[in-house]
Protein backbone atom coordinates (compact mmCIF):
# COMPACT_ATOMS: atom_id res chain seq x y z
CA UNK A 1 0.00 0.00 0.00
CA UNK A 2 1.28 3.26 -1.31
CA UNK A 3 1.57 6.58 1.36
CA UNK A 4 2.45 9.83 1.20
CA UNK A 5 1.66 12.81 2.53
CA UNK A 6 2.73 16.86 2.58
CA UNK A 7 5.62 18.66 3.91
CA UNK A 8 4.34 19.28 7.31
CA UNK A 9 2.05 16.61 7.97
CA UNK A 10 -1.39 18.08 7.58
CA UNK A 11 -2.31 16.20 4.98
CA UNK A 12 -1.49 12.80 4.77
CA UNK A 13 -3.06 9.79 2.56
CA UNK A 14 -2.92 5.98 2.03
CA UNK A 15 -3.85 4.70 -1.38
CA UNK A 16 -5.49 1.77 -1.46
CA UNK A 17 -5.32 0.15 -5.51
CA UNK A 18 -2.91 0.44 -8.03
CA UNK A 19 -1.63 3.81 -9.28
CA UNK A 20 -1.06 4.75 -12.68
CA UNK A 21 2.15 5.82 -13.90
CA UNK A 22 3.19 9.02 -13.44
CA UNK A 23 2.72 11.58 -16.35
CA UNK A 24 4.55 14.89 -16.40
CA UNK A 25 2.21 18.38 -17.55
CA UNK A 26 3.58 21.14 -18.91
CA UNK A 27 0.28 23.62 -19.23
CA UNK A 28 0.37 27.02 -17.24
CA UNK A 29 -1.98 26.24 -14.78
CA UNK A 30 0.26 23.32 -13.28
CA UNK A 31 3.65 25.11 -13.76
CA UNK A 32 1.84 28.58 -11.56
CA UNK A 33 0.23 25.71 -9.31
CA UNK A 34 3.34 23.40 -8.87
CA UNK A 35 6.25 26.54 -9.42
CA UNK A 36 7.33 24.34 -12.35
CA UNK A 37 5.83 20.82 -14.30
CA UNK A 38 3.41 18.95 -12.81
CA UNK A 39 4.22 15.00 -11.85
CA UNK A 40 0.88 13.26 -11.58
CA UNK A 41 -0.10 9.48 -10.59
CA UNK A 42 -3.71 8.93 -10.69
CA UNK A 43 -5.84 6.49 -8.63
CA UNK A 44 -9.39 5.48 -8.73
CA UNK A 45 -11.24 8.09 -6.05
CA UNK A 46 -12.46 5.58 -3.89
CA UNK A 47 -8.63 3.94 -2.97
CA UNK A 48 -7.48 7.23 -1.85
CA UNK A 49 -7.91 7.58 1.50
CA UNK A 50 -7.35 10.43 3.48
CA UNK A 51 -5.52 10.00 7.06
CA UNK A 52 -5.07 13.12 8.39
CA UNK A 53 -6.71 16.33 6.42
CA UNK A 54 -6.85 19.01 8.57
CA UNK A 55 -4.41 21.23 6.45
CA UNK A 56 -6.53 19.97 3.29
CA UNK A 57 -7.72 22.94 1.19
CA UNK A 58 -9.36 23.17 -2.41
CA UNK A 59 -8.72 25.82 -4.81
CA UNK A 60 -10.46 26.08 -8.39
CA UNK A 61 -8.44 25.51 -11.38
CA UNK A 62 -9.48 28.91 -12.89
CA UNK A 63 -9.15 27.98 -16.83
CA UNK A 64 -9.80 24.12 -16.22
CA UNK A 65 -11.87 22.93 -18.78
CA UNK A 66 -12.86 19.66 -16.69
CA UNK A 67 -14.00 21.97 -14.04
CA UNK A 68 -10.87 20.22 -11.98
CA UNK A 69 -10.34 21.62 -8.33
CA UNK A 70 -6.19 21.72 -6.68
CA UNK A 71 -5.79 19.98 -3.50
CA UNK A 72 -3.10 21.47 -1.10
CA UNK A 73 -2.07 22.10 2.38
CA UNK A 74 -3.08 25.31 4.00
CA UNK A 75 -0.57 25.01 6.34
CA UNK A 76 2.72 24.33 4.71
CA UNK A 77 1.35 25.23 0.97
CA UNK A 78 2.63 21.62 -0.72
CA UNK A 79 0.46 21.08 -3.71
CA UNK A 80 -1.02 17.42 -3.13
CA UNK A 81 -3.93 16.23 -5.42
CA UNK A 82 -5.89 17.44 -8.71
CA UNK A 83 -9.18 16.13 -9.05
CA UNK A 84 -11.66 17.25 -12.31
CA UNK A 85 -15.20 17.22 -11.95
CA UNK A 86 -16.96 14.23 -11.79
CA UNK A 87 -14.40 11.94 -12.58
CA UNK A 88 -13.98 8.60 -10.91
CA UNK A 89 -9.99 8.88 -10.60
CA UNK A 90 -8.18 11.60 -8.57
CA UNK A 91 -4.32 12.70 -9.61
CA UNK A 92 -1.91 12.64 -6.61
CA UNK A 93 1.33 14.98 -7.00
CA UNK A 94 3.91 12.02 -7.29
CA UNK A 95 6.76 14.46 -5.70
CA UNK A 96 4.44 13.69 -2.04
CA UNK A 97 4.65 9.56 -2.02
CA UNK A 98 6.63 8.36 -0.14
CA UNK A 99 9.61 6.02 -1.25
CA UNK A 100 9.85 3.12 -2.99
CA UNK A 101 6.84 4.34 -5.38
CA UNK A 102 7.07 1.67 -8.17
CA UNK A 103 6.32 3.69 -10.38
CA UNK A 104 8.02 5.33 -14.14
CA UNK A 105 7.18 8.46 -15.65
CA UNK A 106 5.10 7.65 -18.81
CA UNK A 107 4.37 10.85 -20.71
CA UNK A 108 4.38 14.30 -21.26
CA UNK A 109 1.26 16.43 -21.39
CA UNK A 110 0.27 19.67 -22.82
CA UNK A 111 4.04 20.00 -24.37
CA UNK A 112 2.63 23.29 -26.47
CA UNK A 113 2.66 24.80 -23.31
CA UNK A 114 6.33 23.81 -22.32
CA UNK A 115 8.20 26.94 -20.34
CA UNK A 116 10.85 29.33 -22.44
CA UNK A 117 12.74 28.64 -19.39
CA UNK A 118 14.09 25.32 -20.00
CA UNK A 119 14.38 22.32 -22.72
CA UNK A 120 12.43 19.34 -22.80
CA UNK A 121 14.87 17.01 -24.27
CA UNK A 122 13.61 13.79 -26.07
CA UNK A 123 13.13 11.35 -23.73
CA UNK A 124 11.93 9.01 -25.64
CA UNK A 125 8.81 9.08 -23.77
CA UNK A 126 5.03 9.93 -25.63
CA UNK A 127 3.86 13.78 -25.96
CA UNK A 128 0.74 15.55 -26.20
CA UNK A 129 0.54 18.99 -27.34
CA UNK A 130 -2.40 19.03 -25.06
CA UNK A 131 -3.99 16.35 -22.71
CA UNK A 132 -5.41 13.41 -23.91
CA UNK A 133 -8.88 12.27 -25.39
CA UNK A 134 -11.23 14.78 -26.18
CA UNK A 135 -7.74 17.10 -26.61
CA UNK A 136 -9.77 19.63 -24.64
CA UNK A 137 -7.70 19.65 -21.46
CA UNK A 138 -5.46 17.20 -19.80
CA UNK A 139 -6.35 13.60 -19.18
CA UNK A 140 -3.93 13.62 -16.25
CA UNK A 141 -6.71 11.62 -14.15
CA UNK A 142 -7.05 8.75 -16.99
CA UNK A 143 -6.45 4.99 -15.90
CA UNK A 144 -6.79 3.68 -19.18
CA UNK A 145 -4.50 5.70 -21.35
CA UNK A 146 -1.51 3.77 -19.26
CA UNK A 147 -1.69 0.43 -17.35
CA UNK A 148 -1.05 0.71 -13.43
CA UNK A 149 2.57 -0.24 -12.59
CA UNK A 150 3.13 -3.30 -11.32
CA UNK A 151 2.07 -3.22 -7.65
CA UNK A 152 4.77 -6.20 -6.58
CA UNK A 153 7.24 -3.46 -6.85
CA UNK A 154 9.64 -5.16 -8.65
CA UNK A 155 11.99 -3.18 -10.71
CA UNK A 156 11.17 -2.52 -14.16
CA UNK A 157 12.87 -2.61 -17.44
CA UNK A 158 15.09 0.27 -17.67
CA UNK A 159 13.78 3.56 -18.45
CA UNK A 160 13.00 5.67 -20.90
CA UNK A 161 11.21 3.10 -23.27
CA UNK A 162 12.03 4.13 -26.54
CA UNK A 163 9.87 3.60 -28.98
CA UNK A 164 10.30 -0.08 -30.46
CA UNK A 165 10.15 -0.83 -34.48
CA UNK A 166 6.68 -0.04 -36.01
CA UNK A 167 5.67 1.83 -32.55
CA UNK A 168 5.14 5.95 -33.23
CA UNK A 169 7.67 8.15 -32.23
CA UNK A 170 7.15 11.30 -29.96
CA UNK A 171 7.15 13.57 -33.14
CA UNK A 172 5.02 11.24 -34.99
CA UNK A 173 2.55 11.02 -32.15
CA UNK A 174 2.67 14.66 -32.09
CA UNK A 175 2.14 14.73 -35.76
CA UNK A 176 -0.76 12.23 -35.21
CA UNK A 177 -2.17 14.94 -32.88
CA UNK A 178 -2.01 18.19 -34.88
CA UNK A 179 -3.85 15.92 -37.74
CA UNK A 180 -6.75 15.20 -35.24
CA UNK A 181 -5.88 11.41 -35.62
CA UNK A 182 -5.55 10.64 -31.96
ZN1 LIG B 1 1.40 20.55 5.17
ZN1 LIG C 1 -1.33 20.69 -16.15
Amino acid sequence: MATGRCLCGAVSYEVRGPMRDVLMCHCIECRRWHGHVSAYTAVARDDLVLVEQRGLRWFDSPDSDLNARRGFCAECGSSLFWEGAGRATISIAAGTLDAPTGLRTAGHWYVSQVGDYYELSDDGLPRRSRGSGSGSDSDITSLTQIPPSNPTGRVRSPHPVRPGPGEPTSQELLDAEREDRI
